[in-house]
């Protein structure tokens, strides 16, 4: 089952384009590294996928539905861990997940439930009752993981979700969207190659703009 396709993304700023005529599919249950540097347009990638930036050109589907056609369908399958999550730092991690669930419209009867599968997915389960400003970086990012996969979307979109965590909490964080797999497709986006060889499926280079790689992570070993 397709559960991403992306044709022909384009977005210019100014006479630039940031991304040029990308186009990849992604299949349930995989995890695709999307890799590039600082500046490749993984950013912008991953706005468009998730419908928080319009293409110039192009198109996203979700699960064969379109964003520019049926956005709210569409957004409904996706859980997002933007490069810098909005999390509510004066509230338990409780009621940020209640929110968050509201937001992706669970129905209230499912909510707790869905509070409660989603902490506990994420190592979360004796945190509720901590404010999110007194958890460790680490753990406010796997609230950040938890709040993108409270309604039990068909894919998630985590950009950069390493960054600025200590050895130990990337580890951990790793090895969490690793398990997120299978359940979800999955795209992560980082600049870190060992963790798209450590935590992917299948890898997709970007470099200013463009694809220029798309493989097995086996390929890309045997490359180095
Ligand atoms: P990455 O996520 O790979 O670091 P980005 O997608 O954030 O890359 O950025 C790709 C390119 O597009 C960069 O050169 C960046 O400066 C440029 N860019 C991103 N957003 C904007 C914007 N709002 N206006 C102009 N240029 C932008
Ligand atoms: P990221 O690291 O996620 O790629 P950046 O640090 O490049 O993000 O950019 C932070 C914000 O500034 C983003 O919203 C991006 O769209 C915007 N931005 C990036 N580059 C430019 C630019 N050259 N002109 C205007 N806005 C930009």
């Amino acid at each position: 089952t397709i559960t991403v396709e992306a044709s022909e993304l384009t977005r210019q700023y100014g006479s630039r384009a940031a991304v040029n005529d990308v186009s990849f599919t992604l299949s349930k249950g995989e995890v695709l590294g999307f890799l590039g540097p600082n500046g490749a347009g993984k950013s912008t990638t991953m706005k468009m996928l998730t419908g928080n930036l319009a293409p110039s050109n192009g198109s996203v589907k979700i699960c064969g539905i379109d964003m520019m056609e049926r956005p709210k369908d569409a957004k409904a399958l996706i859980g997002y861990l933007p490069e810098q999550p909005p999390l509510y730092r004066e509230l338990t991690v409780d009621e940020f997940l209640t929110i968050a669930a509201r937001l992706h419209r669970v129905s209230p009867q499912h909510i707790k439930k869905a509070v409660d599968v989603a902490k506990q997915r994420c190592g979360l389960t004796e945190m509720g009752k901590r404010l999110i400003e007194n958890l460790s970086k680490g753990y406010q990012q796997r609230v950040g993981i938890a709040q993108a996969i409270i309604h039990n979307p068909m894919v998630v979109i985590l950009d950069e979700p390493t960054v600025g965590l200590d050895p130990i909490q990337i580890r951990d964080i790793r090895a969490l969207i690793k398990e997120l797999g299978g359940e979800h497709s999955v795209i992560l986006s980082t600049h870190i190659l060992p963790e798209v060889e450590m935590v992917c499926d299948r890898v997709q280079i970007i470099h200013k703009g463009s694809l220029v790689f798309n493989g097995g992570i086996d390929v890309l070993k045997q490359q180095r």
